[in-house]
């Protein structure tokens, strides 16, 4: 997620100063038909993954469930505000237990089925799908769950100034966009909604004539009024996105021809145009430091939030970031690429290493800045300290969040000055090789505070676990 990092402001004030579903004696699972076709789970065995219950969320998303890809046939219909959707999950059991049990939203259920049988029983309650059909561990089932209704949004767990509800959100003019961070595709779609169930998608989007639906991952074609996308590289739910809008298309080519799309809405996205025009200068600067992009693809789709999402392979951005100036649009423009790197590439394991994400995210939009503002590393390095000091104070150390407060700066500043720190002690050659190494080797992959300090120590031949400790958990800016 985007965070404005007012460093000219900074510099300018140096210069002057789980719960698991416990298997039980479950029924036996039904009898799939006879003539029911066999089903080569194998394809998307890129989708698993190792789901934990998430410590600082734990009622969002489940351990006892990975699901390996979603395929999501929806329709969204502006006039009446209706979202109709099919979604098929193909999911790996990793306990044995009594029922199937998503997080979802209470759209109306039209039909429910596991294996090709209906499942009368299943219900939405308490924001849970439950579907009451027994499952065993690492015997893949295949649920299909079709559903219609009024998209709803939830309350963001946060006290940023520039938070919105999360989820599917429509717009008076019956557009619809998402931001979804720490969760909410639930809203849109049953899922395990929470970072440690990665999965592969394939989403198809039917709208009216004259609008456009956009999501994450791969273009994979339009037919009629239907626009498809697919992941192949495994996506966090957080990372998804749906938007649909009279979306006007713009295409350009990245570094080594890396195709890229730009989603801007006719009449109110102009000004922005010139600075989509910039991504590839963007990965670019980013690739330099950190090795290739790691998808096949890449692109932006703007929206009516006032927030920036690093949605994978294509971004979400809000139009009314634009205020008060381009500069500061393409700095979160820089940011939210940085994250396909650090974030959905490497995905951290729970929202406890929200830091993981953010410091590499926020680091190298400074390195980005210095590079266009021209301020000196020790104007940098003062600012850092001057800020880490101030939200260390507010609100306490960047590994130990509070659920309340999801995202604030202090997960952002505080590890972009621990990099600084680790940068200055290995010199920029060893750093950015390091960095490279961390994202380029562990592509796909999701990791903790343990395996990058394990990492670092392993990768550089120094012992940096005191110098990580101190400015993960101090409750003051370290020396
Ligand atoms: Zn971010």
């Amino acid at each position: 997620m985007h965070r404005r990092s007012l460093v000219a402001t900074l510099v300018a004030a140096a210069l002057v100063a789980g719960c698991t579903d416990k298997a039980e004696s479950a029924p036996a699972p039904p009898a799939a038909p006879a003539n029911a076709p066999v089903i080569d789970y194998a394809q998307w065995r890129a989708g698993t993954s190792a789901p934990v219950a998430d410590p600082l969320y734990p009622r969002l998303g489940t351990s006892a469930l990975d699901v390996l890809h979603y395929g999501l046939d929806l329709a969204w219909q502006p006039a009446t505000r209706t979202l109709t959707g099919t979604a098929t999950l193909r999911i790996r059991p990793v306990v044995d237990a009594a029922q199937i049990k998503l997080d979802f939203k209470p759209y109306r259920l039209d039909r429910v089925s596991v294996d090709g049988v209906a499942v009368p029983g299943a219900a939405v309650t308490a924001e849970k799908l439950v579907v009451p059909v027994a499952v065993r561990k690492d015997k893949p089932v295949t649920l299909v769950v079709a559903y219609h209704g009024a998209p709803s949004t939830t309350p963001m767990p946060s006290h940023r100034t520039d938070t919105e509800p999360l989820g599917l959100t429509v717009t008076r003019d019956g557009a619809l966009w998402t931001m979804q961070e720490p969760y909410g595709a639930y809203t849109w779609y049953p899922a395990n909604d929470q970072p440690s169930d990665e999965a592969l998608y394939d989403i198809a989007v039917t709208v009216p004539k004259g609008w456009s639906a956009v999501a994450a991952g791969t273009p994979a074609g339009r037919r009629g009024n239907t626009f498809r996308y697919r992941s192949t590289d495994p996506v966090a739910t957080y990372l998804q996105t749906l938007a649909v809008g009279r979306y006007r298309k713009l295409t350009a080519t990245g570094p080594h021809g890396v195709p890229l799309t730009y989603w801007y809405r006719p009449g109110t996205d102009e000004k922005l145009v010139p600075s989509l025009r910039k991504s590839p200068r963007f990965l670019s600067f980013l690739e330099k430091r950190f090795g290739p992009y790691p998808f096949p693809t890449g692109g932006i789709v703007l929206v009516d939030s006032a927030s920036g999402m690093e949605t994978q392979q294509m971004i979400t951005m809000g139009g009314k970031l634009t205020k008060p100036d381009p500069a500061g649009f393409e700095e979160d423009l820089l940011h939210e690429y940085a994250h396909q790197w650090f974030g959905d590439s490497v995905t951290p394991t729970t929202w406890n290493d929200l830091w993981l994400n953010e410091g590499w995210a926020m680091y190298a939009q400074f390195l980005y800045e210095q590079s266009v503002e021209k301020f000196s590393d020790e104007q940098l390095e003062q600012s850092l300290r001057t800020r880490d000091a101030e939200l260390r104070a507010k609100l306490g150390p960047p590994a130990h969040p509070k659920a309340a407060n999801f995202a604030e700066s202090n997960v952002y500043i505080c590890p972009a000055a621990m990099l600084k720190e680790l940068n200055d002690a290995l010199g920029d050659t060893k750093f950015f090789a390091l960095a490279t190494a961390w994202v380029q080797t562990q592509r796909n992959t999701q990791q903790t505070r343990a395996s990058f300090t394990a990492f670092v120590n392993r990768q550089t031949g120094r012992d940096f676990t005191a110098l990580i400790n101190a400015w993960l958990d101090s409750p003051s800016t370290p020396h």
